[in-house]
């Protein structure tokens, strides 16, 4: 498979820049190609503003929404969301790695997804009518390709569990995994979490380090999360809610799961 690995640590020294190269290491030892985005390394800019949209001036008001769709279509965003966005073509399997910052993916990286993503793209694609609403969530321009995110989390892992305080690891994921992922179509494998990074020693990094060469060998055997697709009959069109028929006793994130389906 090609591979692109979304990086967004600002030290490579870290352990998450420890944790990349066994990533990489064990990528290539599999066949798989692999290119790296050190968002950091690369300097990248993580706000939306006018100068994403050469063909906007600078008096024009500057609506988001439509200075994408506009610039996707004529080709005309600015080189570093081009390339991007070709590397996302390439790729059959998309890595976001990133420290756990504030219960979410640092700044720089939602940047990357703010800009890269466009309308287009990423969203705004397909049938809007009232038997469809566009292709998205399971379907879309990723249709076909995998994603997945490799995170750590100072936290431990009972924190992040079911009755945890700060919320289930797989709740605080679904904006990323649902949200930004499986929207414009990926299949997203379930994420690689390291608990209580902070306080990780040599042989603690050893045991996570073979864990997560365990969970890449397996990639392209691993069962996605099982989401329902939106344009699957699951949803109402256009309330986009679901049956009252399905979901059992599930309430919140949780009912936008397959029924007896396991990931
Ligand atoms: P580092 O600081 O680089 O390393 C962590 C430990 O791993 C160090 O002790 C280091 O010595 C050791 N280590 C072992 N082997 C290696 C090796 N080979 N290479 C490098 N280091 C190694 N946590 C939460 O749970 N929830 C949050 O919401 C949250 N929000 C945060 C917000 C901010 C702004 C910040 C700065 C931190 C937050 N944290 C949170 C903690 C954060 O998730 C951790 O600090 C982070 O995951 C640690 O990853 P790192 O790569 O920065 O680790």
């Amino acid at each position: 498979m090609n591979v692109l690995l979304v990086f967004a640590h600002p030290d490579p020294r870290s352990l998450n820049g420890a944790l990349r190269d066994v990533a990489v290491a064990e990528l290539q030892a599999q066949g798989h190609t692999v290119q790296v985005s050190d968002l950091h390394a690369m300097g990248w800019k993580a706000v939306v503003d006018h100068a994403d949209f050469p063909d906007l001036k600078p008096e024009d008001r500057l609506v988001p929404v439509l200075a994408s769709r506009d610039g996707y279509a004529a080709s005309r965003l600015t080189a570093d969301v081009l390339a991007e966005q070709e590397k996302l073509r390439w790729a059959d399997m998309l890595i976001l790695q990133f420290p756990l910052w504030w219960f979410t993916m640092p700044a720089i990286l939602k940047g990357w997804v703010d800009r890269v993503f466009a309308y287009g793209f990423a969203y705004g694609v397909g049938e809007h009518s009232d038997r469809r609403w566009g292709d998205r969530y399971g379907e879309g321009v990723f249709q076909g390709k995998r994603a997945m995110v490799i995170t750590t989390a100072g936290g431990w892992a009972p924190h992040y569990g079911p009755r945890g305080i700060n919320g289930p690891i797989d709740d605080l994921l679904f904006p990323i995994h649902h949200g930004i992922l499986y929207y414009p179509g990926y299949a997203v494998l379930p994420p690689f979490v390291l608990y209580q990074a902070d306080r990780l020693d040599a042989a603690g990094f050893e045991r996570e380090a073979e864990r997560l060469r365990e969970c890449l060998r397996t990639l392209e055997q691993t069962a996605p999360i099982p989401y329902r697709q939106q344009n699957g009959g699951d949803y109402r069109i256009p309330s986009m809610e679901l049956r009252e028929s399905l979901g059992g006793g599930a309430t919140g994130f949780a009912l936008h799961l397959r029924e007896g389906v396991k990931a």
